[in-house]
């Protein structure tokens, strides 16, 4: 791959990974709540968290981390059954962060993808009950 081509699909990369993650920060923002974004130091490194206010949120994709009946978790029809284990791999993977992390009192919030796309007036809400409680 060519340095052009590649930095353009780095950009797609890029942009495909944080445009929901995006729109999370704006809408904390304006709820004035503080966060650090992609936090290490806790189980599964969650893309937005408060350590001292304890929680956490997790920005999934709808398709890569197999949203329950969500239109985008398709499942592609080459290789169904390596591509169902694969999702059932990561929702387990997914389980298990978010287990750690309750384990240790923190409340944990999923963010899909697909509710960043919609009104975001539901997320603001559901985002400000959770947090600012
Ligand atoms: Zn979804």
């Amino acid at each position: 791959v060519t340095d052009p081509a590649r930095s353009a699909l780095m950009r797609r990369v890029r942009q495909a990974r944080t445009a929901p993650e995006d729109r999370v920060a704006v809408l904390l923002r304006s709820l004035k709540i503080g966060y650090r974004r992609n936090v290490r130091g806790l189980p599964g490194t969650p893309d937005f968290a408060n350590r001292s206010r304890r929680w956490a949120i997790f920005v999934m994709g709808c398709y890569w981390h197999h949203h329950t009946n969500c239109p985008h978790a398709t499942v592609p029809k080459q290789n169904r059954t390596f591509w169902e284990a694969k999702f059932q791999a990561n929702r387990r993977r997914d389980a298990r962060k978010i287990q750690a992390l309750r384990a240790k009192g923190i409340r944990v919030v999923l963010v899909w993808e697909c509710d960043t796309k919609k009104s975001m007036v539901g997320l603001t809400e559901r985002l400000s009950d959770v947090l600012k409680a």
